[in-house]
């Protein structure tokens, strides 16, 4: 099928490969012509592993183009992809305005019949928007409105997307559903399961998902803070209730709280969504609070460990919201970095891949190569980010550089322990030493 899909970021380009891989005739295109200039000169604007291989495939086999030409590329396709940004607006609604331009921009082009296909989370009620907008153009017999919400991760996008647990399409005919179902096809032979429902359900199945997860890392962060105060192991009671098949393993991993383009503000969102419906959706708005309470706690983490922050240098590894990705949105790292430039601190900081965007981000910085240059003459190094570079530092030469040494590992990579015994004065969350450790850590 001829699909065009719209914006070419994280989601966009992801989709617009992952489709022309199952098959499809796809155009990518952005207003970003230098993005595009970027994409058709085969260099990828993103750091997503295994991204790059599947874009060059797909494009040198003729299934994959990337263009700036949005009339052309509207005017060619059966089904059209929105996959822009619906950032966060000041009272945490999700901003609409760049999906209703794309929306509008449709309508002012299409001449035949369309799919149009949201792939952006969206609120609730936005596939009816968009059948308003098209309406008003005069043309709402040519379109069918289908919402198929994206669940990839960021860092394992693509197997997430060519192998996702489930596909959810919203849509209220028949055609649209066995279109949807066509440009799917191969995840068919993979029994990969299909949810379809109608438009408003799947844009809450969204909301609903991110949420879940988000409160799932809110409340193991609780129970960190509960381990430190009653001497328990987090890692010991995360296993052992996730091996309960009814809660599952994931997304129990303690850490500086949520972060990325996604959890805060689908989760605020949500909460906005239900306060504008005259309901007060009472579990969403304590888990926003308690991943902010726990971002403070990470800067207090550091002063507890170090006593006076001020002009003492701590160094910050990793600065993405994740280990994997490029992603500087919402990272925990921003309010960290921030609290402690407050205090006066003097930081330095290393990322394997966000250095390009966290360097937009922060003034006064000192941006390293590598662990070892960040360490050095620091009177504290913070494990803010799980990169696996990070899982395994030669602590010798990490000691041996440092001015005092002093760890603070806000995702418990380390074990307290052999960090003890190696010289350390190591902070982690939530792995009190009361308790004496009888079961194997859970792995991360
Ligand atoms: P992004 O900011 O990386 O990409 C958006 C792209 O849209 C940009 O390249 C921008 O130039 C382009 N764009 C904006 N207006 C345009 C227009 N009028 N015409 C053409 N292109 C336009 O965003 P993203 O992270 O890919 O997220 C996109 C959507 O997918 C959001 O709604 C997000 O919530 C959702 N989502 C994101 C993820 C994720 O992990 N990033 C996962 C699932 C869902």
């Amino acid at each position: 099928m001829n699909i065009t899909v719209i914006g070419t970021g994280y989601v966009g380009l992801v989709t617009g490969a992952g489709l022309a891989d199952f098959g499809n005739e796809v155009t990518c295109v952005d207003i970003d012509a230098a993005k595009i200039e970027a994409l058709q000169a085969g260099a990828i604007p993103i750091y997503e592993p295994g991204l790059q291989a599947i874009v060059a495939k797909n494009a040198a086999e003729g299934r994959l183009r990337f263009t700036t030409d949005l009339e052309g590329s509207i005017r060619s396709a059966r089904a059209i992809f929105i996959a822009v940004g619906t950032p966060q607006k000041a009272d945490g609604s999700a901003d609409l305005r760049y999906v209703e331009e794309v929306a509008r921009t449709i309508a002012g082009f299409m001449d035949g019949p369309k799919l149009i296909v949201t792939k952006s989370t969206v609120p609730i009620g936005t596939g009816r928007i968009i059948e308003a907008i098209i309406d008003e153009a005069g043309k709402k017999h040519l379109a069918s409105i289908v919402s198929n919400p994206e669940f990839l991760r960021e860092g394992s996008a693509i197997e997430d997307f060519m192998r996702p647990d489930r596909v959810v399409i919203g849509a209220s005919d028949e055609e649209a559903i066995a279109l949807m179902k066509e440009i799917y096809a191969p995840l068919h032979t993979l029994e990969v399961p299909f949810v379809v429902t109608n438009v408003e359900s799947s844009e809450l199945i969204k909301y609903a998902a991110n949420g879940f997860l988000a409160t799932k890392i809110s409340f193991i962060n609780e129970i960190a803070v509960l381990c430190e105060k009653l001497g328990g192991d987090v890692q010991d009671v995360a296993r052992g209730i996730g091996l309960d098949s009814r809660i599952g393993p994931k997304f129990l991993q303690a850490g500086p709280g949520f972060g990325g383009s996604c959890f805060p503000k689908d989760t605020a969102a949500i909460a906005e969504i239900a306060r504008r419906h005259g309901y007060s959706f009472q579990i969403i708005d304590a888990v926003l609070k308690v991943n902010e309470d726990i971002k403070e706690r990470s800067v207090r983490k550091v002063i507890e460990a170090v006593g006076d922050v001020s002009g003492k240098a701590i160094g910050i590894l990793g600065l993405a919201f994740k280990p994997e990705t490029d992603d500087m949105r919402d990272s925990p790292t921003i309010p960290l970095i921030e609290g402690l430039q407050l205090q006066g601190a003097r930081v330095r900081a290393y990322d394997p891949q966000a250095m390009e965007n966290a360097r937009r981000m922060f003034d006064n910085v000192e941006f390293c190569h590598d662990a070892y240059q960040t360490a050095r003459d620091c009177d504290a190094l913070v494990i803010a980010t799980e990169w696996n570079e990070f899982r395994a530092l030669n602590l010798d030469r990490i000691k041996s550089v440092m001015r005092s040494p002093v760890i603070i590992d806000l995702r418990n990579v380390y074990d307290p322990a052999r960090m003890e015994k190696q010289g350390f004065r190591y902070t982690c969350l939530g792995r009190s030493k009361v308790l004496h450790r009888t079961s194997t850590p859970v792995a991360s």
